[in-house]
């Protein structure tokens, strides 16, 4: 790889929103709207791995959806290899759709009850026009093998398979298309405890082996700790935190994220600090609270938050927050 393509992000999101209208009464008057993602922006470079962290409902999914080609964004441009999709020709689409693969949270819902591994796996290579016949066999065997699953599974259905194995037949399908980034949805929430760390090996020797980029998306801060290079945390459709993992482990600056590693586990409890636990709801998304939409729940609230929504900015060389009073800044006070 030259040097500019290095430099070159892979993936770069510039504001980008997803706004749902919410329709009430007989005439579908629009009442409002759900800001599911509302102003999101971050660079993924070649061969990393960016985490995204928030609550459930926080807008993860709709993000990886809209950066995936499966959802249209309500504003924002996306930036694939420097060039922008909304510039680009329905052909040239259908190639980034190629590079750009998603696997999903529930591998039992996202795949065909009624098709065969072999053909789950083997259809997007059909449909693209990739691979028939003898090749078409032989790829899709290599495929199943290469996510550790044995040719003589390639008749089963999904029903027949454990949790893991249907998770490794939708990586499989998610290779078939030699993608360069895979965004991964909280791909082993719905997994036994034991067999996470199997998957996670996995996508880990997978990313090694095809030089794969990824997004790895989950609720909690300990399943995308060991993978990612860089975390992102995301509150109510907004990035308030982005550093790379252990500065942001170590050292967080936003509230939010204190709250998020008082659930990571510590081994020595010497070394555990006070930490206030997270209380109260998530706010709702189609009413967000006036300021910073943190300040319903933030330990350290003032007046100025309820009033004012905080920037995200870098506080620190290659770590931005969006807080009043970054705890960074309190600790040295
Ligand atoms: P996450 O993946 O972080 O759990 P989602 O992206 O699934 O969050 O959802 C973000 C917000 O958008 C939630 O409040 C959710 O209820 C809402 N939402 C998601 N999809 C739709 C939809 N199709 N219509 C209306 N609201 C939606
Ligand atoms: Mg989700």
């Amino acid at each position: 790889m030259n040097q500019s393509a290095q430099d070159t992000p892979l993936l770069e999101v510039n504001g980008l929103k997803k706004y749902y209208p919410m329709n009430k009464g007989w005439f579908s008057k629009t009442s409002g709207y759900v800001r599911a993602v509302d102003g999101v922006s971050f660079k993924v470079m070649p061969g990393e791995t960016l985490g995204i962290v928030g609550e459930s409902g926080c807008g993860k999914s709709t993000m990886g959806q809209m950066i995936t080609q499966l959802l249209e964004p309500t504003e924002g441009e996306i930036l694939f290899q420097g060039q922008n999709l909304a510039d680009l020709t329905e052909v040239e689409i259908r190639k980034v759709r190629r590079d750009l693969q998603f696997v999903f949270q529930d591998p039992y819902s996202s795949l065909n009850p009624r098709m065969k591994a072999f053909d789950i796996v083997a259809e997007p290579l059909q449909v693209h026009g990739i691979a028939k016949g003898k090749e078409l066999k032989t790829e899709v065997f290599r495929l199943l093998e290469t996510v550790g699953l044995g040719a003589h599974l390639a008749n089963r259905h999904p029903h027949e398979f454990s949790g893991g194995q249907r998770q490794r037949i939708g990586i499989a399908r998610a290779l078939a298309m030699k993608p360069k980034l895979i965004i991964c949805d909280e791909p082993v929430s719905a997994l036994d405890v034991s067999i996470q760390a199997q998957i996670l090996n996995l996508l880990k020797e997978l990313q090694q082996q095809f030089q794969l980029t990824y997004i790895f998306i989950a609720h909690g801060l300990p399943s995308v700790k060991h993978i990612s290079d860089r975390i992102a945390v995301m509150y109510l459709g907004k990035i308030v935190e982005l550093a790379d993992r252990d500065e942001l482990f170590s050292r967080p600056h936003h509230p939010y994220t204190e709250a998020l590693l008082e659930a990571v586990p510590v081994p020595d409890p010497r070394l555990r600090k006070e930490r206030t636990p997270l209380t109260g709801e998530i706010p709702n998304p189609a009413n967000p609270p006036s300021g910073c939409s943190f300040h319903t729940r933030c330990p350290y609230v003032q007046d100025i938050c309820r009033q004012k929504a905080p920037s995200l900015e870098e506080h620190t060389p290659g770590h931005v927050s969006a807080c009043h009073f970054p705890l960074h800044k309190q600790a040295t006070n």
